[in-house]
């Protein structure tokens, strides 16, 4: 009988992958089965915010949580692995903003919101459609509609809403005037949390304070002189021997001519500037603190809302801060008070969205509690594995720095409405019951579902719903009962027993620069609501770079658009403008490639599809760690795929055969390398880590298995040289099982050639993704020593023939092998032509013999 693939197809496309994805949609391959016996493992999918278009890092990173759902499913899981999309929040406000060119409180409400809704319909198609063919296994991607949730749809925000109202009623939430970060831009109050910093260049200004009743005068440095009508104390180190004579003494402000205690504090820095340093309201978080300490109660301050000195600053008042800044720097010239200004670095707190410098400003806000139940947290968080464990320290040190309550009061539009309502006559707020909150209320347009005034008993028709939204984390913190629950979290019967059975979830996996806000706050949330960590696994992944290290973003403009290698090069005409790759964003890398294929001007094809971006990911870092993406390697690591599919191809010519009752010695030998191999996949796979499956075997396939093994058993798998049916079976048996545990264990990394492969050659009813990953069976010890002589000797033999310039077909006339490959001897014999063989040490006596480490030959 002729021997003939079975696998036709010549090539694998990355188009291929689209009929795999219709292929897992019509099968439901990944829908949810309630009532599976297997043990549930559920995934808090990072809800994707939907602003703009998804970039490369955004895709690897979802592409590498898929690998988790992936592993679990083929380890016996039941898994939900919910899609999802975050759409709270100040991104798309923002940039509504911009586009109108007009602040949203110019703007009438509902209107404001509905472009904004609109705006995000349309970058969620973006969105969902590369996390689609990315490979994502999403449920709701594959027939569990239910578990596709929206932070913005009105039963998430009912959720949001119900989970206020619990924490009102237990006390854990205050209404109050506490000093808050406020970015001037956004027009909001900004979470400690959502803080960035940077560098900025300013002007260090020493500044001449009189001291009160005496001819003494101090200096004081500061680089925010607009300050100074704010200043409430002036300390100094308590060992700075400079001032103790001052202690207790007043110093007058410049220009304001203002009565400022001067006192020793430790928190003053004798290194800076002068070592005496003016306190003001506020001039930082620090400053917040020491007022504090020395009770200087409701200092006054000067900046307001909109980011203009007000009458705080008496003749300045009306100014931008920095108008006023340039205006009292120069009446300071003017009245001799300035004695110079030199240039600094100024580490600088920013708005994480807008960059703009944050102002410290007394707002009136709601917090809820953290700060009093930090100990607890920390308990809580000791409950969890973090994956690698080495990142749990950016949330140990976080915790470690937290000093205020959360506030989680927004004045913005795009967001959870916070249910209130004010009572016209006596203004008491009146907060429902959770029973009472039937659907969730934009509490800022509707009436109250409350009839009375909790305390004068009025009616509450009238009664002033909140404006103010909640802080988009207050929703995302929750997003782990949406993934445990279907997305409903307060309901009945099934849904509660289902999730009293499986909460806390089993894993979260996220991003290292979300910490302090999502996962922190997700921790706070579930320890008010349930006093349980909200799930078992912290998976923290490293950021997406470019190849030499920076960081791909969008401001950065080295961000790449992954529809480039996820859309064919030539695209229908009918291609919607979300789903059109940015054709030149590859060359912000290229540039750095010095791969002559992206040199060029023009766009070279890309198409690699989801696999080959997939497997470089994992190839490019171990866990935890940044990933470096360069497209030479996604070229090179494309090149994997192929040969996969050729080995794969070759191989389909042989018949599956059943394990035959004796193996040869080479096929054991192999068997047993697969084993090892298995077992540190395992434990790469145990451990979160695919980059060491994916190193593992792609070593394994391409330069052992390809390599070495299939040249030696290849003539007896075909069947050449009357071999015995055995010795012939047994080459075809292990070719198969080890093609079939590679498949396997790359499927969580490069699910969908795999599946091609699975489908076409073992049984095309059933998905690879829904068998078990093969387990190690068959321990050896001497594996390792057969594979580096057999290595040794091949390498040996073709170095040989090459030098001489022979071809690999030419014959040997006499090769010495170790003992350790004495059984190998007629594949070798095979392989290499080789007319004898001999075993152990190498007569040097015989002329043109070749010399090599385990190894002596005669060409
Ligand atoms: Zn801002
Ligand atoms: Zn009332």
């Amino acid at each position: 009988m002729a021997l003939k693939p079975k696998i036709t197809m010549k090539r694998w496309k990355a188009s291929n992958e689209r009929e795999i994805i219709q292929y897992w949609s019509e099968s439901e391959t990944f829908k949810f089965i309630e009532d599976s016996k297997k043990p549930v493992y559920i995934i808090d999918t990072p809800p994707p915010y939907v602003s703009g278009r998804a970039h490369l890092g955004f895709a690897i990173h979802y592409a590498q949580i898929d690998m988790i759902a992936r592993y679990y499913r083929m380890q016996g899981k039941n898994v939900i692995f919910p899609a999802c999309a975050d759409r709270n929040g100040l991104p798309v406000e923002v940039k509504v903003e911009q586009k109108l060119n007009k602040s949203m409180h110019e703007m009438d409400r509902e209107e404001f919101l509905q472009i904004c809704k609109r705006e995000l319909d349309i970058a969620e198609e973006n969105t969902i459609q590369v996390m689609k063919w990315m490979g994502l296994s999403c449920n709701s991607f594959y027939g569990s509609p239910e578990i596709y949730y929206q932070t913005d749809s009105p039963q998430y925000r009912l959720n949001t809403q119900r989970t206020f109202l619990r924490a009102w009623h237990t006390g854990l939430i205050t209404h109050a005037t506490r000093p808050n970060n406020w970015c001037i831009d956004c027009g909001t109050t900004i979470a400690d949390a959502e803080i960035e910093y940077t560098e900025n260049e300013s002007f260090l200004h020493e500044i001449i304070f009189n001291v009160e009743n005496s001819d003494e005068t101090i200096t004081i440095s500061t680089t925010r002189p607009e300050l100074i009508p704010t200043c409430e104390l002036i300390i100094y180190h308590p060992t700075d021997s400079r001032y103790t004579d001052l202690e207790g003494k007043y110093a007058l402000t410049p220009l304001f001519k203002k009565k400022i205690p001067i006192r020793k504090h430790r928190e003053a820095d004798p290194e800076f500037g002068t070592g005496i340093m003016m306190i003001c309201a506020f001039g930082d978080k620090s400053d917040v603190k020491i007022l504090r300490e020395e009770r200087i109660t409701n200092p006054k301050t000067v900046i307001d809302a909109d980011g203009r000195i007000n009458e705080v600053g008496e003749k300045y008042s009306g100014m931008l801060v920095k108008e006023a800044q340039a205006a009292i720097i120069e009446d300071l010239k003017k009245n001799g008070s300035l004695i110079q200004s030199t240039k600094t670095l100024r580490r600088v707190p920013v708005c994480w969205r807008s960059k703009t410098p944050i102002e410290i400003i007394a707002m009136e806000e709601y917090y809820i509690k953290q700060l009093e139940v930090i100990p607890e947290i920390k308990k809580i968080v000791e409950k969890m594995d973090f994956f690698p464990k080495s990142n749990k320290i950016i949330l140990d040190n976080w915790i470690s720095t937290i000093n205020t309550d959360w506030a989680i009061s927004r004045r913005r539009f795009y967001g959870t409405s916070i249910p209130i309502w004010y009572c016209s006559k006596c203004q008491t707020p009146n907060v429902p019951k959770e029973e009472e909150l039937d659907r969730y209320y934009d509490a800022w347009k509707e009436q109250s579902p409350m009839i009375k005034c909790i305390k004068c008993g009025k009616s509450l028709k009238d009664a002033q719903g909140e404006v103010r939204t909640f802080d988009t984390w207050f929703d995302s913190s929750i997003s782990e009962l949406a993934a445990c629950n279907f997305g409903e979290i307060f309901f009945q019967d099934k849904e509660q027993q289902f999730f009293e059975k499986n909460f806390p979830c089993s894993v979260r996996p996220q991003g290292k620069e979300i910490v302090r806000t999502w996962l922190f706050y997700t921790i706070l949330r579930s320890f008010h609501l349930f006093k349980k960590p909200p799930f078992r696994q912290v998976w923290i992944s490293g950021l997406v770079r470019d190849p030499y290290g920076g960081k791909m973003s969008k401001s950065e403009g080295n961000s790449v658009d992954p529809l480039l290698f996820l859309q064919p090069q030539v695209i229908p005409k009918n291609t919607p403008k979300t789903l059109r790759p940015d054709k030149d964003s590859w060359k912000v890398i290229a540039k750095l490639e010095s791969s002559p294929k992206f040199s060029g001007k023009q766009t070279p094809n890309l198409y690699y599809g989801a696999d080959s971006v997939r497997l470089t990911s994992c190839l490019q870092g171990s866990h935890g760690s940044d990933i470096r993406f360069s497209l030479s390697k996604l070229d090179g690591n494309a090149k994997f795929i192929t040969k996969l599919w050729n080995i794969s191809r070759f191989i389909s010519i042989f018949p599956n055969e059943d394990r035959p009752k004796k193996l040869e010695a080479v096929d054991q030998w192999l068997l047993a390398s697969l084993d090892a191999l298995t077992s540190r996949c395992l434990n790469g796979y145990a451990k979160l880590d695919f980059s060491v499956p994916a190193e593992n075997l792609y070593n394994w396939v391409w330069n052992l298995f390809a390599a070495h093994y299939i040249e030696l058993v290849k003539s007896r798998a075909y069947g050449e040289e009357n071999m015995s049916k055995i010795s012939i079976q047994s080459a075809r048996y292990s070719l198969h099982t080890s093609l079939q545990a590679i498949l396997k264990l790359l499927a969580p990394i490069v699910p969908f050639v795999t599946e091609k492969i699975f489908q076409s050659l073992y049984d095309p009813e059933i998905s690879i993704h829904l068998e078990n990953l093969p387990q190690p069976d068959n321990p050896s010890t001497e594996e390792q020593s057969i594979t580096e002589d057999l290595l040794t000797l091949d390498s040996a033999i073709w170095k040989a023939k090459k030098d001489k310039a022979l071809s690999l077909k030419e014959p040997v006339s006499l090769v010495f092998i170790p003992k350790s490959l004495e059984n190998f001897t007629n594949d070798l014999k095979i392989m290499h032509n080789i007319v004898t063989i001999k075993m152990g040490e190498p007569d040097n006596s015989i002329e043109g013999l070749i010399t090599k480490k385990n190894c002596s030959l005669k060409l």
